[in-house]
């Protein structure tokens, strides 16, 4: 049976939570040391598909700023998170952008968007 340590990220309490392969439970495991459910939702989806929401910046032109702050619409497979950045990093974008403007749709297929955290004006 497999066991998995992991501190609970959802929150700052850093809960220590312990997953446990359970073929009884629905899920397929056994989520302890969690303070509320969102702890056993994070845990289980850490030990089965980890994910993080990616805040970088991209490059753009014609603003008093040379980077633009981006983050994904939501957690995007760990294992994309470095061709994540190698696709940000071609963007060649244009002020003005608008906070909440998509600047990539779906990247990596992984229904994901990549958005301005913040508008930038033409200079
Ligand atoms: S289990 Fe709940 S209380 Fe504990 S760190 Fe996660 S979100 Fe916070």
């Amino acid at each position: 049976m497999k066991q998995y340590e992991k501190v609970c990220i959802v929150c700052p309490v850093g809960c220590r939570l312990t997953i446990t392969e359970d073929s009884d439970s629905d899920s397929g495991y056994k989520v302890e040391g969690n303070n509320c459910p969102r702890g056993e939702k994070y845990g289980i989806k850490e030990v089965t598909n980890p994910t993080r929401v990616l805040t970088t910046t991209a490059k753009i032109k014609g603003s008093h700023y040379e980077r633009l702050p981006v983050v994904t619409s939501d957690g995007i497979p760990k294992d994309k998170l470095f061709q994540c950045m190698k696709e940000i990093n071609t963007l060649k974008l244009e002020a003005p952008i608008n906070a909440g403007d998509i600047v990539i749709k779906n990247i990596l297929d992984t229904g994901i968007d990549i958005i301005a955290s913040r508008s930038m004006s033409k200079e």
